[in-house]
């Protein structure tokens, strides 16, 4: 494309991805197509000779659209909200026009020195304790996932506690480090709980360690408490193990649930090289609100805190905001300099290398889009977003407690987030031997003929579940709604 045909093609493509948002409910929120059916529609080489663009562009409405969900859509009420905001296409848009791979500050200062700007804004905004700012000795990184950002932390993790024991053990010479090391490794097992996202246990393989899960319970609301997680490192270093790393959970993904900060902070007490991460993932965005900022303010025992801006904090994907107490936690396990990355700067101790604080080495200028959607929406603007989804949230599960005859609700409203069941029918016979969750006794359904079975009884768990399965069934079947299903305990 000629710059002329460029600008031509680009006022086109705005055009029509205005076009597409503002119509979106009018297309269905799920696609109808079958599996593989791309392959049918595309041919099996790619051209050989170049092709105009306008037929590239046709091919959006003709072969792309019948193969999207649409996450924007707003009858997509599953998994989570993926943001996509207007500043943050922006953002895209000129990140990829400014391309630099920037690994080194030297690489693109900008691109360096604004993440670290914005990420310190970040912080402020959540109240995060000020450890985590680029000021002290902390400081916060731009990460393509949340699964990135715990892996990145879990090998940070594992090589703190390496170093820490052979330091203990006064070993220094490299071959007997080395040596030694894997036998440190072979005992170090990772833990999450049993409703931390499934990135903890597949970090845990990537890092080579054992993996265990702490036991939640209804009564806790699902979350992870002070006494379940000190049973757990009791019952592993009786067994030679050695805990290094856990995961707690800021809004878990099956219920929004939030571990119980205080009292895992006093057992953290007790267990100086335990790595905590605080996934934030999600919920972390309602860190907004002052409302929530007591959650905050009680992290100061954490290693490292990730929230995504790309879930609910109006941010395109990806942009998951990794913050740590201390950098060199990081550094120190992922900063192999050979000589083509040494550069003055880097050695002057003046600049950050963000390469040292992740996984890969070339990073995108994702930092724009994030400055983009502060800007234009303002602290006010976010709080306003948050607080809006939150009452929509309220409203939902008001309208699901108020049909109690057909619904139950399995865990408080947390969030934007409402869990419930769908209760079992029974044919008449049933009818006299179960009571209503009112206590009332059994309560005949408009035509008298079923009872309604709410599934807070034990003995009613399993019809509950099976009614629960056909309702989403019938709903997914419909396509008219994208919910998300789970199974818990
Ligand atoms: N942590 C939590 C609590 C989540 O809910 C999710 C995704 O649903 C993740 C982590 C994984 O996020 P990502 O796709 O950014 O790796």
């Amino acid at each position: 494309l000629t710059g002329q045909q460029f600008i031509n093609a680009a006022t086109n493509a705005v055009q029509e991805i205005e076009r597409y948002y503002s119509t979106i409910d009018e297309r269905p929120v799920l696609p109808s197509i079958s599996p593989g059916y791309l392959q049918k529609l595309l041919p099996s080489h790619a051209p050989q000779d170049g092709e105009p663009w306008q037929d590239i562009a046709n091919d959006i409405e003709a072969k792309i659209m019948p193969g999207m969900t649409h996450w924007q859509h707003p009858k997509y009420m599953a998994f989570f909200a993926a943001s996509s905001t207007y500043p943050g296409i922006l953002g895209e848009m000129w990140s990829a026009a400014l391309t630099a791979p920037a690994f080194n500050w030297i690489c693109s200062p900008i691109v360096t020195e604004l993440e670290t700007v914005v990420l310190d804004w970040l912080a402020q905004i959540l109240a995060l304790p000020k450890a985590f700012m680029s000021s002290g000795q902390g400081g916060g990184v731009i990460q393509g996932s949340a699964s990135e950002a715990i892996v990145t932390c879990m090998i940070a993790a594992r090589e703190r506690f390496v170093r820490r024991q052979l330091e203990r053990e006064g070993i220094t010479d490299e071959d007997e480090s080395e040596d030694r090391a894997s036998e440190i490794r072979s005992k170090l097992v990772a833990l999450g709980s049993e409703q931390s996202h499934s990135s903890t246990k597949k970090g845990a393989v990537i890092a080579g360690t054992r993996y265990r899960s702490i036991a939640t319970a209804r009564k806790d609301d699902y979350a992870l408490t002070g006494t379940g997680l000190r049973a757990r490192l009791e019952e592993l270093t009786t067994k030679g193990l050695q805990p290094y790393y856990l995961t707690i959970t800021l809004g878990t993904t099956n219920t929004c649930a939030v571990d119980d900060f205080a009292s895992i902070a006093e057992v953290a007490k007790d267990y100086p090289d335990l790595w905590i991460h605080c996934d934030a993932a999600w919920a972390g965005a309602a860190l907004v609100l002052p409302e929530y900022q007591h959650l905050s303010t009680q992290l100061s025992f954490v290693d490292s805190f990730d929230i995504n801006m790309h879930k609910w904090l109006l941010t395109n994907f990806d942009a998951s905001c990794l913050y740590v107490q201390k950098r060199k936690d990081l550094t120190d396990a992922l900063s192999i300099t050979p000589a083509y990355l040494k550069n003055q700067f880097t050695d002057s101790g003046l600049v950050t290398d963000y390469r040292d604080w992740q996984i890969p080495l070339g990073r995108r200028f994702r930092a724009l889009k994030v400055w983009f959607v502060l800007r234009t929406w303002g602290v006010s603007g976010l709080q306003q977003h948050i607080q809006h989804h939150i009452n929509l949230g309220n409203l939902f599960a008001d309208l699901v407690r108020s049909r109690d005859d057909i619904f139950t609700m399995f865990t408080p409203p947390a969030y934007a987030l409402t869990v419930f069941t769908v209760n079992a029918r029974r044919k008449q016979p049933v009818l006299r031997e179960h009571t209503t969750v009112d206590g009332a006794g059994p309560r005949p359904d408009q035509d008298s003929h079923v009872a309604i079975i709410p599934a807070t009884d034990d003995k009613h768990v399993a019809a509950a579940n099976e009614a629960t399965k056909a309702v989403y069934n019938i709903i997914d079947e419909r396509k008219e709604f994208f919910l998300t299903s789970t199974v818990i305990d």
